[in-house]
């Protein structure tokens, strides 16, 4: 099967998490699971466009940007040009909210140059599935995946799908999700194109990730999508 990795890391992620890979690490794994491309981030949006030099057609740049800091809102334009395929949110990292006002002119800006937004979801008050919902309803034209769909509470899984259902431009990445039935409820009712595989690397281990797709109920040419043709097709690539 054919692998799309449609969220993932590198570096050292401290604090809490005490987490990293390298970059030798990422290409490793991605060649050990037959993962063909992964849609990388880090806030060193540099550190990126470097690891998608060195490995072409391999990474996927997500342009990592903080809507409170204005720089990286202006430097958007030059990772695009260089090649950046989607932008990157974290708003619990970044500590605002994921329907603030103050994302607008990120919402503008990948919607002129048409490429998709990818937002972590999943931890109150910064990051919940119904603030998605809101931002996703004032950027209809925008695609904007929704990072984990909910992360591990199943309330805010069920709010996922249900903000994915009312909102057509809201797609779902399973990473971290801890519900293989969930990844099913979502191809099921929301969309068989709009729910993805994702690593959260190095969060979460790609085998373990596999296993949630795999042992979902659906069929080949359902994972094949999820795996690899639904990202292959929201990233343009
Ligand atoms: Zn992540």
């Amino acid at each position: 099967m054919k692998i799309i990795d449609a969220h993932a890391h590198i570096g050292y992620i401290g604090g809490w998490a005490d987490v990293g890979i390298t970059e030798e690490g990422l290409i490793a794994q991605m060649d050990e699971y037959n993962i063909e491309k992964t849609a990388l981030c880090n806030e060193d949006n540099d550190l990126t466009l470097s690891v998608m030099k060195r490995h072409p057609g391999r990474i996927i740049g997500c342009v990592y940007v903080n809507p409170l800091n204005q720089k990286t809102v202006d430097d958007m334009d030059k990772y695009i040009e260089a090649g950046f395929a989607a932008v990157k949110l974290n708003p619990l990292r970044h500590a605002y909210c994921a329907d603030a006002e103050i994302i607008d002119a990120v919402m503008e800006k990948a919607k002129k140059y048409n490429i998709p937004v990818c937002i972590h979801s999943g931890h109150p008050p910064y990051s919940l599935p119904w603030q998605v919902g809101l931002l996703a309803e004032r950027h209809p034209d925008v695609k904007l995946m929704m990072i984990h769909m909910g992360h591990g509470h199943g309330v805010y899984i069920d709010a996922a799908i249900k903000m994915a259902l009312r909102y057509p431009n809201i797609y779902l990445e399973m990473s971290g999700m801890p519900m293989p039935s969930k990844i099913r409820e979502a191809y099921e009712r929301v969309g068989a194109d709009r729910i993805m595989f994702g690593t959260d690397t190095p969060f979460h281990h790609p085998t373990v990730e596999m296993q949630k797709v795999i042992t979902s109920g659906l069929d080949k040419d359902a994972q094949q999508k999820i795996f690899y043709e639904n990202a292959s097709k929201f990233f343009g690539e």
